[in-house]
């Protein structure tokens, strides 16, 4: 019997996983055997230059794309080789998105889209969700705004309740890309500080995509990537020492 996923202590892994593109001379390798999990109770920062395959490892592990080679699995499951309705479910059962354009529904105001999870998944809340739901809006501070939509809403707010519908449905995993990718640094901070109290006070588990160092050097490990391959796979680093080294990637690249 092969080890799970979860005997490892992970919620996402992806082993031998190639991604490439076009034929022969021209084939592009978006990501290039690369065997990797990602950790309970871990805030995991993808980081590298760019091109170098991020958003595709981050779209291969969340089902939303599918590998040329190798094995993905969410949790204990394989999904490798699973159709488009399955792999459907498991996102919405299993995983939260936060992404840099935050992807609110225009039309839904702000308890619609925290709900939205729930109803894409053909229910309703039950009280404990609803619950749950309502000690998120407060905790995100975000009473006062149950009924506006988004376009009212500040960008930082507007990822508040991005972050708040991630984390409603408990997801095993939540993946962002590039989360404070349109947001000024002061409410990056706020949005940093909120997944890593999202991971360090609630368990949850968390792979983010981004460029910035200043980002990176909130998570717990960084994973570096340059050309479809990881390079590097740290623990926590200052922000000064992520610099340094995406520098020596660019540089090794160009
Ligand atoms: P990153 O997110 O790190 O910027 P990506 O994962 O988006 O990088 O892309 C990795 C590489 O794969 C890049 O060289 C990109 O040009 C290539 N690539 C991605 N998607 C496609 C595609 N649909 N067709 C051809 N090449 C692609
Ligand atoms: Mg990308």
């Amino acid at each position: 019997m092969e080890t799970k996923p979860s005997e490892m202590g992970l919620v996402a892994r992806v082993a031998n996983v190639g991604k490439y593109y076009g034929e022969g001379g021209h084939r592009v390798a978006a990501l290039d055997d690369v065997s990797i999990g990602i950790r309970r109770g871990c805030f995991t920062a993808i980081m590298g230059p760019s091109g170098s395959g991020k958003s595709t490892l981050m779209h291969l592990m969340a089902g939303l794309d599918t590998p040329t080679t190798g094995r993905v699995w969410l949790g204990d499951d394989e999904i490798t080789g699973l159709g488009d309705a399955a792999l459907t479910q498991l996102r919405r059962r299993r995983i939260g998105f936060v992404f840099q354009s935050f992807n609110l529904v225009p039309t839904l105001d702000v308890m619609g889209n925290l709900r939205l999870p729930f109803e894409l998944d053909g229910r309703k809340p039950d009280a404990a969700e609803q619950e749950r739901i309502n000690a998120l809006v407060n905790y995100l501070g975000l009473d006062g705004r149950t009924t506006h939509r988004p376009h009212e809403l500040s960008g930082g707010q507007q990822q508040r309740v991005a972050i708040a519908r991630a984390l409603a449905t408990r997801p095993d995993v939540i993946f962002a890309d590039e989360p404070t990718g349109a947001l000024d640094s002061r409410t990056s901070r706020e949005v940093l500080r909120l997944l890593r109290s999202a991971v360090t006070e609630s368990g949850q588990s968390i792979a983010m995509v981004t460029h910035d160092p200043i980002a990176a050097s909130h998570a717990d490990r960084i994973l570096f990537l340059a050309d479809g391959r990881i390079v590097r796979d740290s623990g926590a680093m200052t922000a000064e020492q992520i610099s340094a080294t995406m520098l020596s990637l660019e540089t090794a690249a160009a």
